[in-house]
Parts: C-alpha cells; structure tokens; sequence
C-alpha cells in the first residue's frame, strides 16, 4: 500500500481517495514574473514523479498546477520594465510551458490563472463575510479573520498567540487583528483592477488558490503539494480560507518538496543566487536536474553543486549501458545467466514499486534499478541475445519512464564550444598542410582528453564528442 507523508500529521500515512482510484492533486505554480530558476523545475519534477507513480499504480489522476497571473513582483516588474503587467505574464507563461516540456513534465490537467478565476474569487469572498470569516475595511480592503477560525494554525503548527507575539508585523489600523490577511486588496494607481462589491480592487494571492481548487477540483482534494516555503503563510491560509467557507476538510494530503539550495541558501531571485532552467539546460541535458532530484529525497533540502550533477550524470550513464543492445556475435547466455536475469527484473520491479510505496522514495527505486542493470551488463558480456536481454530492458524501459527519465542518446553538442572546436580543427588542417605535425598532434590529444576526437581521412578531417 502507498504511504505519504501529510506535513498536517507530520507522519506517512496509508494513501486513501476520496474516490476510487481518482485522485484530485493540486500544485502551486509559479507566480509569472521572471525566468524561472531550477528551483522551480525542481518543484515541478517532485510532483510530476509523484502524479506518474500514482498513474502507474492505477489511479486517474487530475493534475492542477496554477499560474500566478496577478501579483504584487509582476505589477512591480511589469511597471520597471514599463509594459503591461497582463502581457508581462503571459509571456513567462508561455516560456514556463516550454520549459516544463523540455524537463519531460507531463502537462497538467487543467492550468488554471487567477485572473481567469475572479467570479468564483469574489464568490468565495461573499460568502465569508456572509459567515463572519471575513470583513471589508475601511480602506477597501477585505481581510480574513483569523480570530474567528479556531483551527488556524494548524500546518504550519503555529497559534495565533505566538505568531502575534514573535512577529514584527506592522499593525494596520484597519485590521481587527495583526494577523488578518488581505483576501482583497483595493485598487492603487497603475495597477490591474477589477470591479467588485468592495469597490475595484484585485484578489490576495492566498484566496486565488482556494478558488481555483474549488473552481475546478471541488470542496475536497486528495493531495495539495507545493514547496515546503509556502507552508506558511500560503497554505495555512488556503486551508483557513477554504475549510471556513465549505465546513470540510480541505486537501487529506499535504506534500511538500525541500528547497533547491545554492551555497548554502534557498535559490531565489531575491537573493540573487540561481540558476535559470535556460542556464541549466544550455550545459546539461533534461534527464540530469530530474537525475539529481530522483537521487536525493524530495522532502529534504537539495543542494546544488558541480559534484552533485556529476553523480548524477554518472547513474544516467549507469542506467544507459543497460540499454545498450546484444553483441552482434551474441550466441546466447548460459542457463544460469539467463535465470538470473529473469529473477533481476521481478525482483527490481518488486523493489521499486516497495521503494515508491514509501513515500516515493525514488532513490531507493533507483537502487533497484541499479541492480538490474549490473545484471543486464553481466548477462550482455555473457553472449546473451537480444531476445534474452530484451524483458530484463523492458523492464529497465517501464521503470525509468515512471520516473519521467528518457534516457535518450546523449547529448552531443558542447553548444557554443563546438564553433570553436571547428575552428581549432581548421586550423590544425593548415598545420597538416605545413607538416607542423608536432603541432597537429597536440591539438589532437589535448581536445581527446576535452572528449573531442578527430579523424582524419582523404576526404578530410571529421571531429565529434
Ligand atoms: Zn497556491
């Protein structure tokens, strides 16, 4: 049976539906306002292993991931660059798609925006005024109350009492409470607003999720998931906004992914310490940041470094060489080689699928993995043939896919390197031409150990990694 870990129970608990074998998952997306960083590929990767695994166990799974169309850092970004904030967003909507294809991200289900979602905001909002969970203030505004929700504190573990003791909010006259939070903010000057009962204004961030789960997911979902920095306030806000309006039980499963960490600290914009998915894609295929992800445990932080990526390079070429077809003169593997082979990928299957169980721990999956493909390699230097090798690498095929990983040809362009390698092996043609051989045969052997090799026939000489 699969095991989740619930951050509202802070233990793994038996996975149950709300329905049978649907399951309704919600992921925070991101809010669209600059190049997206690794950070957020990582994020994305968790739950997309998650959403295959729980497919591959059998479950229909409806995938919404939001995107953050209306916001304070796109208004602000949008007024800096002095373009249209609406625009602004579309345009790193657009690109976050592309990004999520080319990190093999299955598309989710539904991608709902805020700003596609404003009658059931405001909907949501009437009716917690109506139950007293709300309030419009003086200023325009509309806040929750937190006062009046007597389970408000309860992911994130914090009361009421010590988050106004602890914390340096600013009071604002208009709240009843510190810790009331906007669901509502009245329009400033040059800023996006629409019309609503309280006057123009535009919907708080917190209250945008809540309406798009129920929009399109309903009252109840199976498992909310996002990072583990949006535990609070976001989340321990959605869940007040939501559970006061509907009286039930929100999401059963909160999951939460570590921090993606650079030099010791949270990757983000703010701090100025990241990598963008372009960066990390011009240097490194797909399959090494979901490699690197799929090694670590997705509810620990995650800390990125050259040494980090080489070991996960080295387990994508692991599991390539299992892959890797029958000899041309293969006759056949003795019987023992053969049986083994067979045990291998049931007992790898078994393995993964224990591993997965347990709160998709998919380096344990890995592991097994890793297994078999010693097998399949021990199996191939024994003769065997591809009728032989072939279960064993479907096996190997099935697996690696419920991980999301392709495991395609490596990649074999140094991108901007290879012009210049072109040009030292033009150069090294006219060095030929002189009889410079010396010369020529250093530029040979140092791009050898670069990885490069060189060629040289009568038709010329060719060069590739
Ligand atoms: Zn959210």
């Amino acid at each position: 049976m699969l095991r989740v870990y619930n951050t509202l129970s802070h233990k793994k608990e038996d996975f149950q539906t709300l329905e049978p074998n649907v399951v309704k998952m919600y992921v925070c997306g991101p809010t669209v306002y600059s190049d997206a960083h690794i950070g957020h590929a990582m994020s994305a990767i968790v739950f997309d292993v998650a959403r295959r695994y729980l497919e591959y166990r059998g479950y229909q799974v409806r995938f919404v991931m939001n995107f953050t169309d209306v916001d304070d850092k796109i208004i602000n970004r949008a007024n800096k660059l002095g373009v249209d904030p609406q625009a602004l967003a579309e345009s790193y909507i657009v690109a976050f798609r592309k990004h999520l294809e080319d990190l093999n991200v299955l598309p989710a289900t539904v991608n709902p925006r805020a700003t596609q979602t404003m009658d059931k905001i405001q909907s949501m909002i009437q009716g917690l005024i109506e139950k007293g969970f709300a309030y419009p203030a003086r200023n325009g505004d509309v806040y929750f109350r937190v006062t009046h929700d007597p389970n408000y504190g309860k992911l994130s573990g914090r009361k009421i009492e010590d988050m106004q003791a602890g914390s340096r909010i600013e009071v604002e006259e208009e709240k009843e409470h510190p810790m009331d939070f906007a669901v509502w903010k009245a329009a400033k000057p040059g800023e996006p607003a629409w019309d609503s009962p309280w006057g123009k204004g535009r919907p708080g961030w917190h209250i945008e999720c809540s309406a798009m789960n129920l929009a399109i997911l309903g009252e109840q979902i199976d498992i909310h998931g996002g990072g583990n920095d949006l535990v609070f306030p976001h989340h321990e806000n959605e869940i007040a906004q939501t559970e006061c309006f509907t009286g039930k039980q929100f999401a059963r499963y909160w999951m939460h992914n570590g921090m993606l960490q650079l030099q010791g600290e949270k990757m983000s914009k703010s701090l100025g310490n990241l990598v963008t998915i372009d960066d990390f894609l011009s240097r490194h295929e797909a399959d090494a940041l979901r490699m690197m992800v799929l090694n670590g445990s997705y509810r620990a932080p995650l800390s990125y470094s050259d040494g980090i990526m080489d070991a996960a390079e080295r387990g994508l070429d692991r599991l390539r060489s299992g892959l890797k077809p029958a000899s041309t003169s293969a006759s056949g593997a003795p019987t023992d080689v053969r049986l083994a082979l067979d045990k291998q990928a049931e007992a790898t299957q078994q393995t993964f699928i224990e591993a997965m169980d347990d709160d998709f721990n998919s380096s344990g999956g890995l592991a097994g993995l890793f297994e078999l493909v010693r097998t399949v390699n021990t199996a191939r230097d024994a003769g065997a043939s591809s009728a032989e090798l072939n279960p064993a690498q479907d096996t190997l095929r099935t697996l690696t896919g419920v991980l999301g990983l392709r495991l395609g040809e490596k990649k074999a362009s140094g991108g901007d390197a290879d012009k210049f390698i072109s040009l030292l092996v033009e150069v090294r043609t006219e060095m030929r031409k002189q009889k410079l051989w010396g010369m020529s045969d250093l530029v040979r052997d140092r791009l050898k150990e670069l990885g490069v090799s060189i060629e040289d026939s009568k038709d010329g000489t060719t060069w590739h990694w």
